[in-house]
């Protein structure tokens, strides 16, 4: 089995514990590499080496021109690696090639845009209101960033947060999910070829307890960038509230996709199955609750049974899979449960229901695309986050009802409308409390659209033109050009 190492300072090197872990393929249900199992003297060695880049050596002193020419490099090499970078990701979370190959030919985009950007953060000359002074703002990295990732797409996730933390000048600590950490721990050796300075960026693998908590706690770390559950979001920020670090935290979801008899019905039942079971259901922005108008409910199912009776369970390297395994036995277990939970609560499984256990599951963790009807808004599986392939058919009558379910959620990451009335567009992406609409389609992200949760799915924002606010802190510089010192009692 491949052996990973920590990527500390530049170097590759073996975790303090002495110990390594065995990450599993979800396919195949076996073991096929060991990473290392990261502890608190792991994090301290990493945060000091990113602390000592960020204040000191090449890093500290490079121009954010040169910061950013060494992030296009950076994306060059990732263009490089994509396939092979994307063939272990699939290896390590079982979803499909395509996707993450696709992702791993659109992360360049990052370092491309947000290093773009690295020269372009510029401060202020303040007009003001007091004579004598001339008064400027100057925007500093706000320090060494943790990024603490989740297992769906490592790499992908990772890019939102590293990409615009480099062109703000910060140095970064990755914890990557101890599910799917290989990915991350390959990425690392691109630093060092792309020309960064060593401990610009360094990873350590290990469990939440072991390496998350210290890496949150340690006092050299101002921010703390977060992708995960909900659960873990509101722990982590309670610790970093009470140290008082910085976070931006990109949480879970219940997402509504919503769709008026007015719609294309054919691009609304692809848009729905894209929402679902694309990726297995497990993404953050899964169109988990399909609500339909009342007057077409019924033919719509029918239109969307038609479609996902056909989507192929197998092998995630092969291109004519469409569903592949859940990542995670942990994952596959709650998946399950959640079935269970909606049968008792009344709901019927008009597709799937169970485990995918035929020839082209191999030993892989497979739940069979799962259609729910007969759910309302106020049952379980309508309101809690399943990560998985598994999709509940709402029905309403009309636009206020449809808004009124949509928003009685406690999530708000994203929501689709499906309409071909403009009017009925606007006042639904006005009202909907999501940090991404979409309107006629699904699952569209970029580098350049601001992405983020309400409510609780999170806080802050990542992508776009002000991703790299969030890793600056501003300071004010008032220069006396004149003025006069008056009584040392009173404020001037
Ligand atoms: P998770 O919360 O279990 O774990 C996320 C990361 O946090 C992992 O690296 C984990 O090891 C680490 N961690 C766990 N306990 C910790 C602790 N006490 N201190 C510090 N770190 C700790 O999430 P997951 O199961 O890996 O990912 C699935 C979740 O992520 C879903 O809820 C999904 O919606 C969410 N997600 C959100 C987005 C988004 O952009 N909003 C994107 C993808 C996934």
């Amino acid at each position: 089995m491949k052996r990973y190492s920590l990527h500390i300072a530049g170097e590759a090197v073996a975790p303090h514990s002495g110990s390594w872990f065995a990450t599993q393929n979800p396919y195949t249900g076996e073991p096929w590499a060991e990473i290392p199992r990261g502890n608190a003297q792991d994090v301290d060695a990493a945060v000091v080496a990113a602390h000592h880049a960020l204040t000191s050596g090449p890093w500290a002193e490079m121009t954010p021109t040169q910061r950013g020419a060494l992030m296009r490099r950076l994306g060059d090499l990732i263009s490089r690696d994509a396939t092979k970078l994307a063939t272990t990701e699939v290896r390590d979370n079982g979803k499909l090639f395509a996707e993450m190959n696709g992702q791993l030919n659109y992360i360049p985009q990052w370092f491309y845009y947000y290093g773009g950007m690295a020269d372009k953060v510029q401060g202020a000359t303040l007009p003001l209101d007091k004579k004598g002074y001339f008064a400027f703002t100057r925007h500093e990295p706000v320090g060494v960033v943790a990024c603490i990732t989740p297992w769906n797409s490592p790499l992908l996730l990772l890019a939102w947060k590293l990409a615009p933390a480099l062109a703000a000048g910060c140095t970064v600590v990755v914890k990557p999910s101890e599910f799917t950490s290989a990915s991350t721990l390959e990425f690392a050796e691109l630093f060092e070829q792309a020309g960064f300075p060593p401990g610009v960026f360094n990873v350590v693998t290990g469990f939440g307890s072991e390496v998350g908590t210290p890496l949150v706690e340690h006092p050299l770390v101002s921010k703390i960038s977060f992708t995960g559950s909900d659960a873990t979001g509101r722990l982590i920020n309670e610790k970093a509230g009470k140290l008082l670090k910085h976070t931006a935290m990109e949480l879970g979801g219940k997402s509504p996709n919503i769709v008026f008899e007015d719609a294309d019905l054919e691009q609304a039942a692809f848009g729905a199955i894209s929402g679902i079971f694309a990726a297995t259901g497990q993404t953050c922005i899964a169109g988990s609750r399909l609500l339909v108008q009342e007057s077409i409910h019924d033919a719509f199912v029918e239109r969307l049974l038609g479609v996902a009776r056909t989507a192929r369970m197998g092998d995630p390297m092969s291109a004519d899979t469409q569903v592949g395994p859940v990542t995670t036995p942990p994952q596959y277990q709650k998946i399950l449960e959640y079935i269970e939970i909606a049968r008792n609560e009344g709901a019927t499984a008009v597709l799937g229901g169970d485990k995918g256990t035929g020839p082209e599951c191999g030993n892989g963790w497979f739940v069979q695309p799962t259609i729910f009807t007969g759910v309302t808004n106020g049952m379980r599986i309508a309101q809690e986050e399943v990560f998985g392939p598994v999709l509940s058919v709402i029905k309403f009558k009309e636009e206020a009802d449809a808004l009124a379910i949509a928003n009685d959620v406690r999530f708000g990451l994203a929501a689709a409308v499906w309409t071909s009335d403009i009017g009925r567009a606007f006042r639904m992406s006005e009202r909907l409390q999501a940090g991404t609409v979409w309107v006629n389609t699904y699952r569209a992200v970029s580098f350049m659209a601001p992405f983020g949760g309400y409510k609780d799915s999170g806080l802050g924002r990542e992508n776009g033109i002000d991703a790299v606010r969030e890793y600056l802190q501003t300071k004010a510089v008032w220069i006396n050009s004149g003025a006069v010192a008056g009584n040392p009692f009173v404020m001037r």
